[in-house]
This record gives structure tokens, C-alpha cells and sequence, in this order.
């Protein structure tokens, strides 16, 4: 595994934060409409979605990725709208496999194709997944994904997951005050018996359309209240300087939990993402207005690995964001974009 190259070395952002980490969303369609997300409304059938011939094509994403390991990214994570509707993702993750440099490929995925693609994935190369799952009674989670996606077939995926070796599986799950909020211990006492680290994540006012209210989130605090009276935790340091999830283990020894509190405890200090849209732009931030378009420099300039690499270089070098500390009523109208545009 190289170095970072002298000759090239890390940039960091306007806050002095290296980039780590790129997040590569490979489709803007999702066959789900969490209303978090993609509120039927908003999405309906007549929604435009991305031109099929504006996505970036594998080999394209593979020069991303090769510009940005010079940068510092060892990080993967390819996601979406719903990455596996994305055909053939095995042969994407066989590519960025092969890429020098890059130490870790995870997924994160809704898991409803996950049993099927949970073997060739792995035998492609790719590490880990992430599946989201917001509940485990059946009617309130066909009510979470909104088109009646029973739960059984998720866990089927999750556990396939675990069968391949996918690990450390983690399972994300979002919390909306009034709509699932009851189901907080029961996936606690479920996951804590299964090889996988459940993370419970605070609901965020990404994108427009989800009519994101305060009063509607659960803070992690409340959340990490309401298991620690039934299961008592203790916290675990950080894997890693600038994890986001706080963790803790279960006091009898059974099991990992982690808590992303992204509205009550921000964690932009230590923020070292990117994020790639399937159709070539990259962006700083989750809340961010705009993206820097990618596409068009390597569809017009032939993908010329070092005017690539000086680009990304010269966005990060500019990068100034930190939505999530300085969230207000003043920032709450900005306009942003979509998570299943950019990425989750
Ligand atoms: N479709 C895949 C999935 O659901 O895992 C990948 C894309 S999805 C946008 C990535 C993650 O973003 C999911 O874990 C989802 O729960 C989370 N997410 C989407 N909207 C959110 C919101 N408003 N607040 C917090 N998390 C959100
Ligand atoms: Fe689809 Fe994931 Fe968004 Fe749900 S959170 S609508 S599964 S992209
Ligand atoms: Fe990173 Fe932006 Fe989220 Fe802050 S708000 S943690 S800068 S993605």
C-alpha cells in the first residue's frame, strides 16, 4: 500500500480537516419512499430522475477514486438512492478493489436485494455492509419504506450479510418521533443477540421535501435514556479520531450500540468526508447548496489523472462547511440537496 505521495501531499480544508473518506452514491433512484427521504409526494412517478447517460460510468468512478487516493481517501462507501438497483455493482467494487491505496469498500443499503447480491459482493471485494432498518414490527416498518416492504426480507439480507462475512455488519436505524420511536428498545434487545453493531441515528433536516421539524427528532441522549433503563451500557472509545457514532457496550457483555447524534452534537470538527453524485459531482458537505462538477472535466479533458487530482485538491483546500454546528432557524430555509441525490 503506497504512501501518500510527497509529491502530492494531503490537503486539508479551510478547518485543517484531512480528506478521508469518499461516500460514491451510484444511483438517485431508490425502490423506497422513507418519508425521510423520499416522500411519495415529492417522488412520485412522475419524478425526473438522473438521464441513465449522465451517471458516471465505472471506469469514470475509478478515476475518481484513483485522483483522490494521492488526497488521502482510503475510505469507500458506495450508496444512493438504493445502490443494488444500480446494475451490476459487483463489477464497480471489483474495480475500486484493485485501486492501490484504498483500505476499506463498505455499502449501505436498505437491504431488500441484500440476500440475493450479499455472495457475489463479497466475492467482489467488499468489505462490509451498512444496512438501514428502522423497525422490526412488520406494519410500522411497511409504513417507514412506504411501499409495503415487509420487514422479513431485510433480515433475511442482514443475515446473508453476516453468512458472507460482510463484517462488522451495522444496521442504522433513524428515529422520527410519533412513527417509530416505540421500536428503540425492540431493535436494541434484537441486534444485541446477533453479530452486528446497531447505530440509531438522530432524524436530519437534509434535502426540502421531508418537513423536517425539531420537535420530531429524538435526541440521541433520550434514546441512549430509554435502553440504559432496561439494558445498562457503558461507553467504548472511539475506533478511530472523528468516528461519528458515540459507542457503548452492554454492561453483561453482550453486544455493541452507537449513538449518531448529527443535530443534538455535531461532529463537523472532525469531519473528513466527501461525496460523489452518480452523475459526477462531488460535494463537501451533506447540507451542502452545490457540487463541483467532475463529470464534465473527465468527459472533456480525457480524464487527465493530475488535472483531476489538482481539482479535487483545490475544492477541498477551499472547503469551509459546517452545517451541522451552526444549524439555526437562519440556516434551516437554505436550499440543499436531496440525500438520494447526494448520497447518505
Ligand atoms: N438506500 C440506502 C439506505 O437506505 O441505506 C442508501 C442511501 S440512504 C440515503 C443512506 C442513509 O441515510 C440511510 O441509513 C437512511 O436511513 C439515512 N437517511 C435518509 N434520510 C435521513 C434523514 N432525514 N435523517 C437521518 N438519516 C437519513
Ligand atoms: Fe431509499 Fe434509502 Fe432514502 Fe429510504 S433512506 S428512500 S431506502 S434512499
Ligand atoms: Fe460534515 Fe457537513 Fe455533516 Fe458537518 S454537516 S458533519 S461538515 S457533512
Amino acid at each position: 500500500m503506497p504512501a501518500v505521495n510527497a509529491a502530492h501531499p494531503s490537503p486539508l480544508d479551510v478547518r485543517g480537516r484531512p480528506l478521508r473518506d469518499l461516500r460514491i452514491s451510484v444511483t438517485d433512484r431508490c425502490n423506497f419512499r422513507c418519508p425521510y427521504c423520499m416522500p411519495k409526494e415529492a417522488f412520485g412517478r412522475d419524478f425526473a430522475f438522473m438521464p441513465r447517460d449522465e451517471l458516471l460510468h465505472f471506469g469514470e468512478i475509478g478515476s475518481i477514486v484513483k485522483a483522490c487516493v494521492p488526497l488521502g481517501v482510503r475510505k469507500l462507501r458506495l450508496t444512493g438512492g438504493e445502490p443494488l438497483l444500480r446494475k451490476e455493482l459487483e463489477w464497480l467494487v471489483r474495480g475500486l478493489r484493485a485501486i492501490d491505496g484504498i483500505e476499506d469498500i463498505a455499502l449501505t443499503t436498505n437491504g431488500s436485494m441484500l440476500a440475493q447480491k450479499a455472495r457475489l459482493l463479497k466475492e467482489s471485494g467488499l468489505d462490509r455492509v451498512t444496512v438501514s432498518l428502522d423497525a422490526l414490527d412488520d406494519e410500522t416498518f411497511r409504513a417507514m419504506n412506504d411501499v409495503r416492504f415487509p420487514v422479513s426480507r431485510v433480515l433475511e439480507g442482514i443475515g446473508a450479510a453476516i453468512e458472507e462475512g460482510l463484517t462488522p455488519v451495522k444496521v442504522n436505524a433513524v428515529i422520527k418521533r410519533g412513527q417509530n420511536d416505540d421500536q428503540i428498545v425492540e431493535l436494541a434487545r434484537h441486534f444485541r443477540d446477533q453479530p452486528v453493531i446497531l447505530r440509531f441515528i438522530e432524524y436530519m433536516d437534509v434535502g426540502t421535501q421531508n418537513g423536517w421539524r425539531l420537535e420530531d427528532v429524538v435526541p440521541a441522549g433520550e434514546m441512549f435514556q430509554r435502553i440504559a433503563a432496561e439494558l445498562p451500557l457503558e461507553p467504548i472509545a472511539p475506533n478511530y479520531p472523528g468516528e461519528v457514532a458515540r459507542r457503548f457496550r452492554y454492561a453483561d457483555g453482550r453486544g455493541e450500540i452507537g449513538f449518531i447524534s448529527s443535530v443534538t452534537k455535531p461532529f463537523c470538527s472532525t469531519c473528513h468526508r466527501a461525496r460523489l453524485s452518480a452523475d459526477g459531482k462531488l460535494y463537501t458537505c451533506l447540507f451542502a447548496t452545490e457540487g463541483h462538477d467532475l463529470q464534465t472535466l473527465i468527459r472533456d479533458e480525457d480524464a487527465d489523472p493530475a488535472r483531476l487530482r489538482e481539482a479535487i485538491a483545490t475544492i477541498w483546500a477551499k472547503r469551509d462547511d459546517r452545517y451541522s454546528e451552526i444549524r439555526s432557524d437562519d440556516t434551516r430555509d437554505l436550499p440543499k440537496i436531496e440525500m438520494s441525490y447526494i448520497g447518505g
